[in-house]
């Protein structure tokens, strides 16, 4: 296989701001931090298994790209804000000076990684981005996330590509409502999230929550109760995600790839290892090759500076069909934690998703 990386400096410069503006509050800066991607960048350089890796070049998209899913208010808004400091995109979504410019352009990347995959010049690709994207509505960021990354590399692979089926994964820990409700009525786009039960944001990701109209049945939200772990992930794609993306043949899949659903990530309460995301990417790649689907990863959330670059390195290595000889340093600790092996609670909800999967059929 040959895999496409994108990285730019310029997605560290990104400033979350402070994590809450409460005046008891002592300041402290937002968990969203650059270390974890770029040591996740810092880890590929020095193994060297970015010269197994295509280099793509990120580059801002464009207004227009940036109005495929954004209202040209909120785009203008925020330009705005950029040029006089930064600001507020929306609830817990700061940004700096120039935030515009790096968003916009992890946007850019997201969609180059597309353009790579759909051209054909590689097999598959991963955005290593920031900031995140698929807390992002139309008309306002959240959750860290100020543009919608995944749902603008949809949008352009329809747009440029005439691509009809796309299929949506998303592991990160948070539920994607941004990308949820972008496709909530659209069949052309298969939208299933993973995360865990009612975290963030807490009224969306509720399993009942199908689609509308011609979108119904094609969204899938898998609220799994914290404590979840490999064992549960892996039931989950094996009883539901798998047989959710098989059944919708789709011709593009890309996934919303955050790592804190990981043991030690500061935001999450789940016990996934780089084990978890190494088979969790397996699956996929699996189910993608049986349509000649490729597939576009896009970087969400991991907030663990010293877990998540091998929760990365894991994903690039599995797409990538090779090992960089690089150890998980922590794999062993994490993976005996209690409750790695599915629960019964866990596995009471995959299974109910699965059953509607069935009804659906
Ligand atoms: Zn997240």
């Amino acid at each position: 296989m040959t895999t496409g990386l994108v990285w730019d400096e310029r997605f560290a410069w990104h400033d979350a701001g402070l994590a809450s503006t409460h005046p008891w509050a002592e300041p402290y800066p937002a968990l969203d931090r650059p270390e974890a991607k770029r040591r996740l960048w810092s880890l590929l350089q020095a193994s060297g298994f970015t010269d197994r890796l295509v280099p793509i070049k990120a580059r801002p998209a464009s207004e227009e790209e940036l109005c495929r899913f954004h209202t040209p208010d909120y785009v203008a808004r925020i330009r705005r804000l950029s040029e006089t400091g930064g600001g507020e995109a929306g609830e817990n979504a700061r940004f700096g000076p120039n935030g515009f410019a790096v968003a916009s352009l992890a946007a850019g990347a997201c969609i180059e990684g597309a353009e790579a995959v759909l051209s054909g010049r590689i097999d598959n690709a991963y955005a290593l981005v920031r900031p995140c994207g698929h807390h992002a509505e139309a008309d306002r960021g959240r959750g860290f996330c100020l543009f919608a990354n995944v749902v603008l590399a949809i949008e352009h692979a329809r747009a440029v590509h005439g691509v009809r089926r796309i299929a949506v994964v998303d592991w990160d820990v948070h539920h994607g409502n941004g990308t949820e409700a972008a496709f909530y009525a659209d069949s052309g786009v298969l939208t299933i999230s993973l995360h865990q039960d009612r975290y963030y944001p807490a009224d969306t990701g509720g399993i009942e929550a199908i689609g509308t109209g011609a979108g119904r049945g094609f969204n899938i939200n898998l609220p799994l109760p914290p404590g979840s772990g490999h064992g549960a992930y892996l039931a989950a794609f094996e009883r539901v995600v798998v047989p959710a993306v098989s059944a919708f043949h789709p011709e593009f899949i890309v996934i919303a790839c955050g790592y804190d659903a990981a043991a030690s990530d500061p935001l999450g309460r789940m016990l996934c290892t780089s084990e978890t995301f190494r088979a969790m990417t397996g699956y996929v790649r699996e189910a993608a090759s049986h349509f000649g689907a490729p597939i576009l990863v896009c970087q969400e959330g991991g907030y663990s500076p010293t877990y998540a670059p091998f929760c990365g390195l894991a994903v690039i290595e599995e797409l990538a069909g090779q090992r960089s000889g690089v150890d998980d340093p922590l794999v062993g600790w994490y993976a005996v934690l209690g409750g790695q092996d599915l629960q019964p609670h866990q596995k009471a909800v995959i299974e109910l998703a699965a059953e509607r999967l069935r009804v659906a059929a």
